[in-house]
This record gives C-alpha cells, structure tokens and sequence, in this order.
C-alpha cells in the first residue's frame, strides 16, 4: 500500500478505475503525511477548510484541527437542512450536484478546498464556484491523488491546485 491506493477496476461502472484512497486513511503514518502536506503547503494562507463529500470530509476535518481553522462541508444535493447554493456538474461517471449553505462562511474568508481525487475536475470545480459565490475567496485546491489522464485541472485553470500524488 503507498499514497496511490487501491486500484479497483470497473467500479462504479464499466471502464472506471477506482482509486480507492480509504487504506491511506488507515494507516495512522501515511494519513499524518497527507495532512501535514497539505497543511504546510497553504500554511498562513487560509482561513477555513472546505472538504468535498464525502472523502474530502476526512481530509478537511484533519487539516482544520492541525491548523485550528474552521470547516465547512461541500455536500451533495439534498443534505443540507438551510438555505443554500447549488451547483450542477458532470462526474467522470454520471452528473451531479453540490450544495453549500448560503451563511456557512464569512465574506471574504480565505477557504482551501479539499477532496481526496481529482479526475476530471468537475467537482472541485463546482466546489470552488459555490464557495465563490457564498463570498469566499479561494485560495487553493488540494488532493492527495491526481488521475492526470483525465486532464481534471483544465476546469480548474488559473488555480492553484496541489496534487500529492498522480497517477
Ligand atoms: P471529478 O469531478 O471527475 O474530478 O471527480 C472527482 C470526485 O469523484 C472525487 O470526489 C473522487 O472521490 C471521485 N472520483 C472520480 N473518479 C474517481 C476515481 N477514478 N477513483 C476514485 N474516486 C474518483
């Protein structure tokens, strides 16, 4: 096991590789690598941490604490019990949506965004326009897997975006 995961084919459909990150996450040295990566890549540039749902959760939870900043959950339609925006998106398998609550976040917050994979870049894309728009700025996207055949920094171009690992 490495910071590449578990390579598990045809899951959730057809042809899909998935890169299964969850063994990283439970190998206690492997997970304080990634998030101190992270941490000290955007140290003193943000303000609160976004992690994407769910695996981002995981990341953002710990990259909060170790920085004593806030969280904020990014999370798929329907969840979310207030007011909030919403952002549609095409998956490397399927569409889907994202929400954000309208008052999760101060205006002008400095936000990191975190998910565990970047495929093609539709989600963190959808994730960066929804912090914009509730008045965040977004200071940069991490991960801890690029896949970078599915060119997923072209929707995310002019931003910053750390990938700890490509494949
Ligand atoms: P994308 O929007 O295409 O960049 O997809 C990224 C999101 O979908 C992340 O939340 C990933 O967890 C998930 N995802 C997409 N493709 C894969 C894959 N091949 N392996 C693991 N997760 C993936």
């Amino acid at each position: 096991m490495d910071r590449l995961g578990v390579v598990v084919p045809d899951v959730p459909a057809p042809g899909i590789q998935f890169r299964d990150l969850t063994p990283v996450f439970a190998d206690a040295a492997a997970f304080r690598v990634v998030i101190d990566a992270i941490a000290e890549a955007f140290a003193g540039r943000f303000d609160a941490v976004a992690g994407v749902e769910a695996r981002g959760f995981l990341l953002a939870g710990a990259v909060a604490y170790a920085t004593g900043t806030g969280l904020v959950a990014i999370r798929k339609e329907g969840k979310l019990p207030r007011r909030v925006y919403r952002e549609a998106y095409d998956l490397e398998y399927g569409q889907a949506a994202l929400e954000i609550h309208t008052s999760d976040l101060a205006p002008g917050a400095r936000v990191l965004v975190l998910d565990d994979v970047l495929a093609t870049g539709g989600t963190l894309a959808a994730a960066c326009t929804l912090l914009e728009r509730a008045g965040a700025v977004v200071v940069g996207c991490a991960v801890v897997l690029e896949i970078t055949e599915l060119a997923g920094r072209a929707p995310l171009a002019g931003r910053t975006v750390l990938a700890l690992e490509s494949v």
